[in-house]
């Protein structure tokens, strides 16, 4: 497969541009080669620079559950662009959407839209530091929730892609206040707010971890995070920036039937443009300014444009039997995935959850970040260029996620099946 005008495109990026990309795994560091630059999508296809055609599992990283360039949105963003792309007043389109956020998730009884999930859970953790008077809050080892100072502490995503131990430019007094524990690891947190009493503002996770690969809760994780976050006046943040939408409509709380006291949003809510939001119960957003003290404000926040284009993708995601559909998509691809595997000789894990997948080299069980480190990441370089080869575009890491769109067909599953096989077969061949 030819890249030839990728190649130059990024020689020219590379002179303007920090690495040439606006986000560092789009750089393809750790899988080496060079990322095609896209220049179209349609539904679960993109074609790049080159004219080369892939079957995309990353939407994005995640906001286009529909696919690309669905119709529909494309209307809903041409008719509110008609009228204006901002305003930096309030507008019906941000309290549309906003009912709808709440109507879609209960613990949400105010919401504040904000244009990024980094922006959404810097202000959520702010929220939660002036509403329990505290300075700490913990977080699990390999869960990302966006390039926050004090959230680059053992972040996963790109922070784990480039193996970057926190970050320079944090001062040591920011990343001080956060506590660190493993994923799905209840004692490890009740040892943490003990160590610390009184002084832990918020529990932040991810409820199902999408940023070190795809990590599900096990059984009673979440609730026991629920009852210790009660237990000692911390509140519970969930990160639903990436589960919101996705692994049911819901998010994680409808699908584990947790009540969240903050939750965070992004991707999916703003239908593939740049919108994002934190909320929660009535009380604790009433401090938010200009109804309390804590300030918070953006100049494109509740962009017309975002709200329209999220406001049209929750209404077909509204549809019955839409996350059934999705999951069983996801479920096809990994089992699918594990047969072609074990075909090949290869040792692999995998989870799906909703319309996000993951796979591990590892035997298993991936439960948590150092575990998911273990796994093989020659296997995993060689199986990934193998299917982008193939057409089968897929994240250019093994700390990321999947995700499957309802654009995708039962045939592109199928392509993507059979390049897999042969791309087991050279990831065999890999150490
Ligand atoms: C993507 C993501 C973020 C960051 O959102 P941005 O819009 O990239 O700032 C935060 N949390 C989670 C769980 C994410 O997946």
């Amino acid at each position: 497969m030819k890249r030839t005008r990728s190649k130059q495109l990024m020689a020219r990026a590379r002179r303007v541009i920090p690495g040439g990309v606006n986000s560092p795994v789009r750089a393809y560091g750790s899988v080496g080669g060079t990322a095609p630059f896209l220049a179209k999508g349609k539904g679960a296809r993109v074609w790049d620079a080159d004219g080369n055609e892939y079957v995309d599992y990353v939407g994005s990283w995640g906001p286009l559950v529909l696919g690309h360039a669905h119709p529909a949105v494309l209307r809903a963003v041409r008719a509110a662009a008609a009228l204006g792309t901002s305003f930096g007043a309030p507008t019906e389109l941000e309290v549309r959407l906003a009912e709808e956020v709440c109507r879609a998730l209960p613990s949400v009884e105010r919401v504040r839209f904000v244009s990024s999930g980094t922006e959404a859970s810097m202000s959520a953790i702010r929220l939660a530091r002036a509403a329990t008077g505290r300075a700490r809050i913990l977080k699990f080892d390999g869960c990302y929730h966006g390039h926050v100072d004090a959230l680059l502490v053992g972040a996963g995503s790109g922070v784990a892609t480039l193996g970057i131990p926190g970050t320079p430019g944090v001062p040591a007094s920011f990343a001080e206040l956060t506590v660190q524990a493993p994923f799905n690891d209840l004692a490890a947190v009740e040892d943490a707010l003990r160590r610390w009493p009184g002084e832990i503002a918020c529990i932040l996770v991810e409820p199902v971890a999408g940023n070190m690969g795809c990590v599900p809760p096990e059984p009673g994780f979440l609730e026991g995070l629920a009852a210790l976050a009660q237990q000692h006046g911390a509140l519970l943040v969930f990160d639903e920036v990436m589960t919101g939408f996705r692994v049911a409509y819901g998010g994680a709380q409808e699908r584990y039937g947790i009540r969240p006291d903050l939750t965070i949003l992004g991707k999916i809510v703003g239908g593939g443009l740049p919108a994002a939001a934190y909320g929660g119960r009535r009380e604790l957003m009433e401090q938010i300014a200009p109804e309390g003290p804590v300030y918070q404000a953006g100049t494109l926040s509740g962009n017309p444009l975002a709200m329209a284009a999220g406001l049209e993708t929750l209404r077909r995601l509204r549809a019955p039997g839409v996350y059934a559909e999705l999951e069983a998509r996801a479920r096809t691809l990994v089992d699918g995935f594990t047969g072609a595997a074990e075909r090949a000789g290869v040792e692999l894990t995998t989870a799906a959850v909703g319309g996000m997948f993951g796979f591990f080299f590892h035997p298993g069980p991936v439960r948590n970040f150092d575990d998911a480190k273990k796994a093989n990441g020659e296997r995993f370089r060689a199986f990934f260029h193998a299917m982008l080869d193939a057409g089968v575009y897929l994240a250019p890491s093994a700390f990321e996620a999947g995700f499957v769109s309802l654009a995708h067909r039962p045939a592109d599953v199928a392509a993507t099946l059979a390049a897999a096989e042969k791309a087991f077969r050279k990831a065999a061949r890999a150490h």
